[in-house]
């Protein structure tokens, strides 16, 4: 008896056929590629937006004139006289482009994203929520400068400017750790879009961890700005 075959979602290319000229499509894509039509938003993530392979050094200069070319594609004007669905369609497939954009040229943002679809959870970077949660991930290594450095921050808060020359160079160090960060973190990069199935799920291990300490030095850092006035 053959086994049965679990057919998961995500892993099914499911045909899709143009609404227009009803040709199947290869891959997810925003025009047809027989009649050129506008086609509704597809479940497409942000690398298929660009038809870009799923890796983290990204050519930015492609990235950049393939969305521009989609941006033309997708213009109003060019929906002046389209039915009403492919004006939607247009709009629609205008903002996923935006987002994809604005993902993927920023590495950390990509970085992040790639790691999500990839089904690691993370932080948030960009959420803005950061303040709270924030004390209890003390990277352990660095709990005594952090805690010297906060009574720092406090005292120059309250006007005791003697600390400044202290606090400007912890922040000169934590400066230093991001930039080394930085460096370990396009190791990873590099491991992940070079290596085996292996390599890549230590590659993103270590990504979670290094973007989860990054996250933190560079809020620390953002404190330290703030209080110097920089
Ligand atoms: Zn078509």
């Amino acid at each position: 008896m053959a086994p049965f075959k679990i057919v998961q979602a995500s892993d099914t290319a499911v045909p899709v056929k143009c609404w227009s000229c009803a040709v199947a499509q290869n891959e997810s894509t925003l025009f047809c590629s027989t009649c050129s039509k506008v086609q509704p938003p597809l479940r497409m993530d942000y690398f298929q937006v660009f038809q870009l392979p799923r890796i983290l050094r990204l050519d930015v200069d492609v990235l950049e004139k393939e969305f521009y070319r989609l941006s033309r594609k997708l213009h109003p004007d060019r929906y002046a006289r389209a039915t009403e669905s492919e004006r939607e369609w247009s709009l629609a497939d205008t903002a996923l482009v935006n987002d994809a954009y604005r993902t993927l040229q920023d590495p950390i943002r990509r970085t992040e994203y790639l790691l999500k679809l990839e089904g690691e959870s993370i932080g948030e970077e960009h959420s803005g929520k950061v303040s709270n949660s924030r004390a209890s991930r003390v990277p352990s290594d660095l709990l005594e400068e952090v805690f010297e450095l906060n009574m720092q921050l406090d005292e120059l808060r309250e006007g005791d400017a003697s600390l400044r020359s202290d606090v400007e160079a912890a922040g000169q160090k934590f400066e230093a750790m991001l930039d080394e960060l930085d460096s370990k973190l396009e190791a990873e990069w590099a491991r992940w879009d070079e290596g085996d199935a292996t390599a890549r799920s230590t590659a993103q291990k270590q990504m979670v961890a290094l973007l989860d300490r990054r996250r933190y030095l560079d809020n620390l850092l953002r404190d330290v700005k703030k209080v110097l006035g920089a």
